[in-house]
């Protein structure tokens, strides 16, 4: 008998779970992280959260196989670096995150792999995509990070920095983005794309619910949609359509037969963004495409992510 252990680097927090070989939970610990620190920092963090629970896999007579660590960046898992992690900082720009891991962590094997990723590794493991063999996952958190398995494999693309789903264009002339393009489907659906739609919605029209706010969070605007507010509707109706046309373009090239959406928001807003997101796909798509097409929530929530790189040791 042994385990795993994934770690998911987040913007605010590490999440650490321990799994066995069938991908099941046996332990799980949270720590939180500030970009602030710096990047010795953030690896002695990971390195003693990885530390805590491998003993604790030996505790229980089940040693660890290794480390796997989903980082919010594109990066190449072959050689473990990763090209940036803009929701971190500038301090790392081809971070060689596995090299400085397993400095740390000598006597653990580790694996680097890109959050989302993960996070679709994870979901076909144990969760809403077990057995499927075409899915592509779009977490809307603080970015939108994208996951494709097609005929079964991962598609990472050359370099690994493909999958990339949250930078499929949407308005060419649209805001700018942290990849250098503008109008990409993360300015529209992430959560922080929620937050600035609403504020400058706000900017314009001031009544509501929601105008009581100062600087209202993407939670801010699933609770005030759910009050029935219609600023609120408006911007998660935005962010809803520009998903389902993103979804339209990736449907075109890949076909899947189940698309899942995750992350913080997208999870949290799911039942208000899914009739307009299937709308607006539907109308932009073969029928061909969509039929027998299921689009649902992603099952592990904020766990997949984690699950998904234990997966990559195992
Ligand atoms: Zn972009």
């Amino acid at each position: 008998m042994s385990s795993a252990i994934g770690i998911d680097l987040g913007g605010t927090k590490l999440l650490g779970i321990l799994v066995d070989e069938r991908g099941s939970p046996l332990a799980r610990r949270e720590r939180p992280t500030c970009a602030c620190d710096g990047p010795d920092v953030l690896v002695g963090s990971i390195a003693a959260l990885a530390r805590e629970l491998a003993e604790e896999a030996r505790a229980a007579g089940r040693p660890p196989r290794g480390v796997g660590v989903g980082a919010p960046g594109p990066l190449d898992p072959r050689t473990g670096v990763v090209y940036a992690m803009p929701n971190l900082g500038e301090d790392y720009v081809r971070f060689p995150l596995r090299e400085r891991l397993t400095r740390a962590l000598p006597e653990l094997p580790v694996a680097v792999e890109n959050d989302a990723n993960a996070a679709i590794q994870g979901e076909v493991w144990t969760g809403a995509a077990k057995g499927c063999e075409d899915a592509i996952l779009l977490t809307l958190g603080t970015g939108v990070g994208g996951g494709i398995v097609a005929a079964g494999r991962m598609i990472r693309g050359a370099r690994g920095a493909g999958a990339e789903l949250g930078h499929v264009i949407v308005e060419p002339d649209g805001p700018p983005c942290g990849c250098g393009g503008r109008g990409c489907l993360e300015q529209y659906a992430s959560g922080t794309a929620i937050a600035r739609l609403a504020a400058e919605a706000l900017a314009r029209r001031r009544e509501g619910a929601l105008a009581q706010l100062a600087a209202p969070s993407a939670q801010d605007v699933v609770r005030a949609a759910r009050a029935g507010d219609e600023l609120a509707l408006a911007v998660i109706d935005r962010g809803a359509r520009a998903l389902g046309t993103a979804l339209a373009s990736i449907v075109h090239v890949l076909n899947p037969e189940l698309v899942l959406i995750g992350g913080g928001f997208g999870s949290a807003a799911w039942d208000l963004l899914e009739p307009s997101t299937a709308a607006e796909m539907k109308s932009r798509t073969f029928v061909a495409s969509w039929e027998g097409l299921k689009l649902a929530r992603a099952a592990l929530g904020s766990d997949a992510g984690a699950i998904g790189a234990a997966r990559s040791v195992i």
